[in-house]
C-alpha cells in the first residue's frame, strides 16, 4: 500500500494545516489561557534512576527556555536522554529534580491528574512505539484528542474525516492498529498528535519507519504548522530532518551540550 504511492505517498492532497474557521478548532495559541513568549522554562532539571549500584543519572543539569513558535532538534547518541527529555516536557514523567514552567506554570508541583489535564490540553506526542490505543479503530483514536476539547460531535466528526483524507488513509479508518504496517501505524500516531492543534507538539524519531519520501512529506508539514505558530521540539538522528528545525539541542551522557 505504502509502496504503491511512491510518487505522492501519503495522497497529501492538503497537507497545510486547515484554516482554523474551516476545522472548527482554533489555532494553537487561542486555546485555553495565553501561550506567552516563553512557552517552556526548564531550570536545573535532572533525573535519576535507583540500579544496584546507586543512583545512575540519565538528565543532568538541564537548562533550557523554549519560546512560542521555535522549532527544536535533540540530537545526541542512543542513551543520551533525549527521549527521557521529552518525556518531562511533555508531561508523561513527573519525577525530576528541578523546575519546569510551562506557559508559567510550575509543571514540578503539580499532582499526577493535574498535569495529564494540561497535557492533553496542550501537547500533541509522537512516541517511538506510536502508543495507538489496540482496542480502538483508527478513526477512535483519532477522535480521542478531539473528545478533550470542547467541540460538538459533528465537528469531531468532520475533523477526523478531513485528517484521514489529508493523510491518505480513509480506508483504514475501520481498522484496528494490529492490522497496519509498522509505517501505518506511525502516520496514525502522527495524526494523532496534530488532529487537536496542541500548542506543542513533541516527536520521538516520527519518521522512523517511514519511507524517505513520507518522512518529507511530514517534515514538511511540521514546517507548516510551525510557521502558523506550533511550537515543536523532536528528535532525530536524521541531519537532513534536523535543518527543519530552528536550532539544533544536543545531548551527550545526559548533559546538554554548550
Ligand atoms: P535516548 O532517547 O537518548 O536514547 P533515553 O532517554 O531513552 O535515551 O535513556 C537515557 C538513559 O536512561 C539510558 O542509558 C537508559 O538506559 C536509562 N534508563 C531509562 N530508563 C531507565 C530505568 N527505568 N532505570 C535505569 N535506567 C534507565
Amino acid at each position: 500500500m505504502l509502496e504503491e504511492q511512491a510518487t505522492n505517498p501519503m495522497n497529501m492532497k492538503t497537507m497545510a494545516p486547515t484554516d482554523s474557521n474551516e476545522s472548527g478548532v482554533s489555532p494553537a495559541t487561542d486555546h485555553g489561557p495565553r501561550i506567552t513568549d516563553n512557552l517552556l522554562r526548564l531550570h536545573n532539571v535532572e533525573k535519576s534512576h535507583k540500579t544496584k549500584a546507586g543512583f545512575t543519572y540519565v538528565l543532568r543539569q538541564i537548562n533550557l527556555n523554549i519560546a512560542e513558535g521555535d522549532f527544536i532538534t535533540f540530537m545526541g547518541p542512543s542513551g543520551a536522554g533525549k527521549s527521557t527529555l521529552l518525556s518531562i516536557i511533555g508531561m508523561f514523567d513527573g519525577v525530576f529534580e528541578g523546575e519546569y514552567f510551562f506557559n508559567e506554570q510550575a509543571i514540578h508541583k503539580l499532582k499526577p491528574k493535574e498535569r495529564a489535564a494540561l497535557n492533553k490540553r496542550h501537547i500533541g506526542f509522537v512516541f517511538q512505539q506510536f502508543h495507538l490505543l489496540d482496542d480502538m479503530t483508527v478513526a477512535e483514536n483519532l477522535d480521542l484528542p478531539l473528545s478533550y476539547r470542547d467541540l460538538k460531535k459533528s465537528e469531531r466528526e468532520s475533523l477526523v474525516a478531513d485528517t484521514l483524507d489529508r493523510f491518505g488513509i480513509v480506508a483504514k479508518k475501520d481498522l484496528f492498529p494490529s492490522q497496519l504496517s509498522g509505517g501505518q501505524q506511525q502516520l496514525v500516531a502522527i495524526a494523532r498528535a496534530i488532529i487537536a492543534k496542541p500548542a506543542l507538539i513533541l516527536a520521538d524519531e516520527p519518521t522512523g519507519n517511514l519511507h524517505t519520501d513520507q518522512g518529507r512529506e511530514i517534515m514538511d508539514l511540521f514546517k507548516k504548522l510551525n510557521d502558523s505558530g506550533t511550537t515543536i521540539i523532536q528528535v532525530t538522528h536524521n541531519p537532513d530532518w534536523a535543518r527543519y528545525g530552528r536550532r539544533i539541542v544536543t545531548l551527550k551522557d545526559g548533559w546538554m551540550e554548550k
